[in-house]
């Protein structure tokens, strides 16, 4: 392929903190506000018009991963603190039962009011941040890095002495050429677009459950599901087999998540899917339009095959491509799917998790694996820390983990608890001006326990 020499530039250093983070998604937000809270001078670098990454972007069903199989708690500390506003704000319930028994509880939330409520908690925190910007390089030695931006203003440049990379793709950690397991798109979970239905009338779609109850998978009776402001479904798969079959689905699905908001006769669907490496712009506007395509196909199906959907309409759309995985760095330690699936205690801890294996075949017509976990799991600290490269730790759902592992620590609720470990490591190390891998670990454990953070023994 031809290519062009660019010429050389200098660029404005227009700012100087203790920690950076790049990525303004779950695990970011809740990092710069423990970065924050341990003293640092804290700059979060968002390339979207807004924060609160997939949670908010995806229009996501819920928050999941706070519990383990068992009902114990997997995440505190911060998090809890996020529930608690969201709740001042009416922007969620708190923690209420999943129909599905896939886990015990899931924390559904206003999107819309999720945004304003972490972006007023950042400001309240101190946080400096800057939307619409996407960190693009990144240099320096041990002691300073530059971490440089592109944004309305221009190219720009930030200093900072410890790095935050929550970009979900581990941008930064590309960037400063560190290692992967896996650098984008072999072998990942498939792309989706969620959306939103208007219009449902709950009363007669749950008429439709309780009569087909074998197509769904439930927790509890379908008649408990009655008289209950939110609704979770997964299933529908004689529809849309049937649909498929008459031709009015392009994509062959097996099942559906719904997730029914009574109050307002809305629900998130979340069904489609693509096979994309997300760190490929072409394939994700190829993503972009086939998803599209099938939204539209979707939201079709509802108004003329699922009972109580007649009258719907397509109220809302994710507003970007939803990457399930992409990078995963090769860490100081690996995460290993025989840690998750037995639920393994280890004295490195810095975050628990305990949600299900959930792999989504990028292919086929369902899952290729959900497995049930028997008991929270400890996230090493190591895991967050890639094995070469500068001061940087990462945070989320590109974590040094093995597949099946990811499959279960991706989730929100762990990705938040990650977030809080990795600022307050990050804090710590430009405090101290130890880097991240020289941190005594029992150190961090200290403050994260003192800090509400639930951490392994
Ligand atoms: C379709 C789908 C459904 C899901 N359903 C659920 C669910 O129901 N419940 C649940 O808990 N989890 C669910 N997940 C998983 C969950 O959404 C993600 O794994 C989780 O949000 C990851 O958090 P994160 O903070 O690591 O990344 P993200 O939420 O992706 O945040 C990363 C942020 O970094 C920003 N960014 C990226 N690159 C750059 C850059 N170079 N510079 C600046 N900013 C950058 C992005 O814009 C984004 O805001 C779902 C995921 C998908 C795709």
């Amino acid at each position: 392929m031809p290519t062009i020499v660019e010429p050389a530039r200098e660029t404005r250093i227009e700012g100087v903190y203790d920690v950076l983070v790049a990525g303004g998604g779950t695990a970011g937000v809740i990092a710069a506000i423990a970065a924050a809270r341990n003293g640092a001078s804290v700059l979060l670098l968002e390339r979207g018009g807004f924060l609160g990454g997939h949670l908010a972007t995806q229009l996501l069903e819920h928050s999941v991963g706070w519990f383990d199989a068992a009902g114990e708690p997997t995440v505190g500390g911060l998090a809890n603190i996020l529930v608690e506003r969201l709740k001042q704000d009416a922007g969620s319930p708190g923690h209420v039962r999943d129909d599905t028994g896939y886990t015990k509880v899931r924390l559904p939330l206003e999107h819309e009011i999720f945004k304003s409520t972490i972006t007023q908690w950042v400001t309240d925190e101190g946080v400096d941040f800057l939307t619409q910007t996407m960190a693009v390089g990144m240099q320096g030695d041990d002691q300073q890095h530059y971490v440089i931006v592109e944004n309305k203003s221009g190219r720009q440049a930030f200093a900072a002495g410890a790095i935050i990379d929550a970009t979900g793709d581990a941008d930064l950690c590309s960037l400063s050429g560190c290692d992967f397991l896996n650098d984008g798109g072999a072998e990942t979970q498939p792309v989706s677009l969620l959306f939103k239905l208007g219009g449902v009338n709950h009363s007669k779609l749950l008429d439709y459950v309780e009569a087909h109850a074998d197509s769904f998978k439930l927790g509890v009776e379908a008649k408990a599901l009655r008289g209950e402001p939110y609704v979770n479904l997964w299933g529908f798969g004689d529809l849309l087999q049937r649909g498929y079959a008459e031709g009015r689905l392009s994509l062959e699905r097996n099942e559906l998540h719904y997730a029914g908001h009574v109050r307002t006769n809305e629900a998130v669907i979340n069904v489609t899917r693509f096979a994309a490496d997300a760190t490929n712009a072409k394939e994700l506007s190829k993503a972009e339009f086939v998803l599209r395509k099938q939204i539209l196909e979707f939201a079709r199906f509802f108004r003329e095959m699922v009972p109580g959907c007649e009258d719907s309409f397509l109220a809302a759309t994710a507003s970007c491509v939803g990457v399930r995985e992409s990078r995963r760095i090769r860490g100081v330690t690996i995460l290993t799917d025989a840690d998750v699936r037995a639920g393994r205690s280890r004295t490195d801890g810095i975050a628990r998790g305990g949600f299900p294996i959930d792999s989504h075949d990028p292919k086929g017509k369902g899952m290729d694996g959900t497995e049930h976990v028997p008991r929270g799991y400890d996230i090493p600290f190591g895991a967050l820390v890639p094995d070469r490269g500068p001061n940087i730790i990462v945070a989320g759902r590109c974590i040094s983990a093995e597949r099946k592992a990811l499959a279960s620590a991706r989730i929100t609720g762990t990705c938040m608890a990650m977030g809080q470990a990795a600022g307050t490591a990050a804090a710590l190390s430009a405090r101290t001006g130890t880097p991240v891998r020289s941190l005594k670990v029992s150190e961090l454990q200290s403050l994260l326990r003192a800090q509400g953070a639930i951490i392994g023994t």
